[in-house]
């Protein structure tokens, strides 16, 4: 079973090194203008020392975030594990409680605001890096009571999210639209989706592989047998059982125990899905 890790961002109360230029002009020459704590919603850190510098060159003043940190009042970590959240199902006001296990409040709708943040926040290293296997995955959230389509996109490499969007994952012409300057820039060739229809039909607008999650296909087996039970007599519950069990455990000789159940029982079509899935 492929583990996904998603990585946190790193978040640091105090700046470990100076800017390296003037964000307005880029010049070099700067002064350090002052700072002040600021308090910050994170897992770890309650407050960050935030210093001001000054310009020689074009006179004009900013601040210099530390490590994982910028204006906003939430770290990049928090706004990560929000999306990590929902893309384990929870609903808003969920993720709101798990924040709060870690002292953190937050209201719902920040939790939403800051989930499409990360979109932004990631897009500026897209043209950097290259990403072979993307995952895509959708999922809902319920905004003002009315449930709200979100689409995800992960790299499988690095586990990292990379982009988030609210597209409904059923329209296959947004998805395709959104997916595709993704493809072109990370240069990927394997999109990794759950079984739905329509996101196949997106990957193949985008002239992409497309590989169905394990997860997502062990989900889809489980449908066909608990299908195939009420369609079967007494006799073939055995052997259904057997077919659950091995696709669950997946051990080492699966294949050859599906193969040897398709010659005692005839089970033609749990084979064919059960062989796809330990393939
Ligand atoms: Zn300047």
């Amino acid at each position: 079973m492929a583990i996904v890790t998603l990585h946190l961002s790193t978040v640091k109360a105090y700046t470990e090194n100076r800017p390296s230029g003037c964000p307005h002009c880029g010049s070099g020459l700067l002064q350090r203008w002052g700072g002040a704590t600021k308090p910050v919603r994170d897992t770890q850190i309650r407050t960050a020392m935030i210093y001001r510098y000054r310009c020689v060159a074009c006179r004009r003043t900013f601040r210099h975030y530390p490590e994982g940190l910028s204006r906003a009042d939430q770290s990049l970590r928090l706004l990560q594990l929000a999306a990590i959240g929902w893309t384990l199902g929870l609903s808003l006001r969920g993720m709101s409680a798990i924040l709060s296990a870690f002292g953190v409040t937050l209201a719902h709708m920040t939790v939403w605001r800051d989930a499409q943040a990360i979109a932004k926040s990631v897009k500026p290293d897209l043209s950097r890096r290259k990403v072979r296997v993307l995952g895509v995955d959708g999922f809902y959230t319920r905004l003002k009571g009315k449930p709200q389509g979100t689409l995800l996109a992960v790299d499988l490499g690095s586990g990292q999210t990379l982009a988030l969007a609210q597209i409904e994952e059923s329209d296959t012409q947004a998805v395709a639209e959104w997916l595709q300057p993704l493809v072109d820039q990370l240069g990927v060739e394997v999109i990794v989706t759950d079984d739905l229809a329509s996101l196949g039909v997106a990957v193949e607008q985008v002239n992409c592989k497309r590989q169905i999650c394990r997860f997502h296909a062990l989900r889809w087996i489980g449908r066909t047998i608990k299908e195939l039970r009420s369609q079967l007599d007494e006799d073939w519950q055995e052997s259904l059982d057997e077919v659950q069990r091995t696709v669950h455990d997946m051990p080492p000789d699966g294949q050859r125990l599906l193969y040897m159940l398709k010659s005692w029982t005839g089970l033609e079509a749990a084979f064919l899905l059960c062989g796809s899935a330990l393939a």
